[in-house]
């Protein structure tokens, strides 16, 4: 079963833009895949879908055969997304954001407790959970999304534009974390729009623009072609 399979997923706005033309592609489980694309592809739309902040207008996105449109829970307990806009709780400690997280999906406190350490400390973040997020950096911000997402120990990891912005140093340990986490068995899909992160960092890789899927090979073809 792939971990992620769009069926002509398509998307129009209240405005007419076609943001989505049918999308169809398949990740499969245990990949590390890049979705590339130049600004307005239509990749942040994408991953709104998957993350239920964003209607679709047809077809169908299913993880690990569970379908986001129709059975939102059970794919929502699968996937950790993080989304490139920051949305914390900026007066909120790291370490409650963490726990409350868990919290959602029904984890138990002692076990939200242990993994917050746990990811706060991967993230380089644990001398700060006692801290609001407000005092954070925006690299920091960044990497407290990412151990966020991680709460309910997601099968699959969605990444928007995970290191735009961001200075080459915390990019680094933010991919050493990705690599990290992939090797344990998590699946991960980021975007981007840097081919040195796809290069760097994933085997896979579809390009998209304007709406539509016009490549889907691995990272190294890719290299060669240019
Ligand atoms: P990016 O290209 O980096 O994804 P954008 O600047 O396109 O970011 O979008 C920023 C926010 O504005 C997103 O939440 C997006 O959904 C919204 N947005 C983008 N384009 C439009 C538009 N034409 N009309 C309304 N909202 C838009
Ligand atoms: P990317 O993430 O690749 O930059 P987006 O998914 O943000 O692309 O945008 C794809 C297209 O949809 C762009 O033309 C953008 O302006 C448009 N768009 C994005 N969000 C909205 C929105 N909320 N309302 C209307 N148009 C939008």
């Amino acid at each position: 079963i792939p971990a992620l399979d769009l069926r002509a997923l398509r998307k129009t706005y209240p405005n007419g833009v076609e943001a989505l033309k049918g999308i169809d592609l398949k990740v499969e489980a245990g990949d590390l895949f890049a979705l590339l694309g130049p600004n307005g592809a239509g990749k942040s739309t994408l991953i709104g879908i998957l993350a239920s902040l964003v209607n679709s207008s047809g077809g169908e996105a299913r993880v690990f055969d569970v379908s986001v449109q129709r059975e939102r829970s059970r794919a929502m307990a699968l996937l950790g997304v993080v989304p490139q806009e920051i949305n914390l709780n900026q007066f909120e400690k790291l370490f409650d954001i963490c726990v409350n997280e868990a919290g959602f999906y029904g984890v138990p406190r002692s076990v939200a407790k242990q993994r917050a350490e746990k990811y706060l400390n991967e993230l380089r973040l644990w001398d700060k959970a006692q801290q609001p997020a407000r005092n954070l950096s925006g690299g920091m911000k960044r990497r407290l999304m990412i151990a966020r997402a991680m709460m309910n120990e997601p099968r699959v990891l969605i990444l928007d534009e995970p290191t735009a912005g961001v200075d080459i140093e915390i990019r680094r340990s933010m991919w050493q974390f990705v690599r990290q986490i992939n090797r344990e068995g998590v699946t991960v899909i980021l975007t981007t729009h840097y081919l040195e992160e796809a290069e760097n960092l994933c085997r896979n890789v579809a390009i998209i623009d304007h709406g539509q899927i016009i490549e889907h090979t691995t990272v190294k073809a890719l290299l060669t072609q240019i």
